[in-house]
């Protein structure tokens, strides 16, 4: 797997043109663009050289360092996953005919006998519902015990399909295990302030048993990234009194701009109609986000205002069903064999964020993994990546289905 940091330069000494500002590049999407006199106008889908920082539209205090310099793009091509295609595993514990040789089953859909999703506990769980209520402080110190749960869904009966290969019909069925799962573990106790899903599929992000397998985790806090999600967008709400996910939407759909240089005159970006938008069903859409941590990183929304995932009703499951799945099409045919996470954003059930039913928006992201993060990104928090979104956006819609 090649690393992103072959040789960070943001600017060669004395070439730099003007300090960066912080400049609107498009509506609710900021960057920071460091030019050198040899880049004529950085327009974004020409394929020229973009070296910026981009602010994330929902969450300001997150950017993304976009440089598609050829010094900074990986060496080689993505290495894709060495895809298990097998069917049936013997030894497998997550194949049809060895549910024995997993932990009790927790449920099945859409039932025991015929089951096509089976949710079971971990062996390994990161949280458990057996440790004790008391918060331990020392000093400054302060735990709160680990209480939670932590279960394994898994996606298939067969070992080695890959999502876009799993019908739109099976894949509705397994976000509606998401669903009911979901609405259970919060139901079941009141300590519990989020549940997440996700799904890690090959070594490279993290995925332990080749068979297709996603996770849920019910924790007593809500975690970092979905906190500040929620509360970035919910001062978006009392500022603008509108929810910044649908306006970033509407953005992506209705969106042409030419944005000249104040100075020289040139374009310095062109946006035009759909550029971000990958898929587009009757109820969900599929974007490129601008700031995009990750090259081929993907968000599935609602295309009408939803807060809380628990409401997504039959219709809505199968149109995200067939957005999820062309969209991981898309994906394959052109990083062939991604690496990735995949993980549900949905509104908490804390006090605190008791209001935020019209600020926050639920989404998928998808994150494919094509390199591996450096001190650099470590260091800094500034996530590197090298292809511009816009590129990535333009190839992704090429692909035939
Ligand atoms: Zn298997
Ligand atoms: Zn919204
Ligand atoms: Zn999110």
């Amino acid at each position: 797997m090649p690393s992103k940091q072959a040789d960070i330069v943001l600017a060669p000494p004395g070439r730099v043109k003007a300090a960066p500002r912080w400049q609107p590049c498009r509506g609710l999407e900021y960057a920071a663009v460091w030019r050198t006199p040899s880049q004529e106008t950085p327009v974004a889908d020409s394929g020229d050289i973009i070296r910026e920082i981009r602010m994330n539209p929902i969450v300001p205090s997150e950017s993304v360092l976009v440089a598609t310099a050829r010094s900074m793009r990986p060496r080689k091509a993505e290495e894709p996953a060495a895809r298990d295609r097998r069917g049936h595993v013997e030894t497998c514990p997550f194949c049809v005919g060895n549910e024995h040789m997993t932990p009790p089953t927790i449920a099945a859909f859409p039932g025991q006998a015929d089951w096509q999703v089976r949710i079971v506990e971990n062996l390994y769980p990161v949280l458990g519902d057996d440790s004790s209520a008391t918060p331990l402080v020392f000093g400054l110190q302060q735990a709160m015990d680990g209480y939670g749960r932590h279960e394994v869904l898994i996606d298939h009966p067969k070992h080695g399909v890959a999502i876009h290969e799993m019908s739109a019909e099976h894949l509705a069925l397994l976000l509606g295990a998401y669903r009911d799962r979901m609405e259970q573990l919060y139901a079941g106790n009141d300590r519990i302030r989020y549940v997440l899903v996700f799904k890690n599929f090959g070594a490279a992000a993290g995925a332990s048993i080749p068979h297709t397998h996603s996770q849920i985790i019910a924790m007593p806090v809500v975690p970092e990234n979905v906190f500040n999600e929620v509360a970035s967008s919910r001062a978006h709400y009392q500022k603008h009194h509108q929810c910044i996910f649908c306006s970033l939407i509407d953005e992506a759909l209705t969106f042409e701009a030419t944005i000249y240089d104040r100075t020289s005159g040139e374009v310095r970006r062109r946006i035009s109609v759909g550029q971000y938008v990958i898929e587009r069903g009757e109820r969900f859409i599929a974007v490129k986000p601008f700031a995009s941590r990750f090259e081929w990183e993907i968000h599935i929304l609602p295309l009408n205002h939803e807060a809380d995932f628990l409401t997504v009703t039959e219709e809505d499951r199968q149109d995200f069903a067939r957005v999820l799945r062309r969209t991981m099409a898309r994906l394959d045919a052109v990083i062939g064999g991604a690496q990735y996470n995949f993980f549900l954003h949905s509104l908490p059930r804390s006090p605190d964020l008791a209001d935020c039913a019209g600020s926050y928006h639920w989404h998928l992201e998808i994150c494919p993994r094509t390199s591996i993060p450096t001190g650099f990104e470590l260091g800094s928090g500034l996530f590197v990546n090298t292809i511009s979104p816009e590129t990535a956006a333009e190839q992704l819609r090429a692909v035939e289905l």
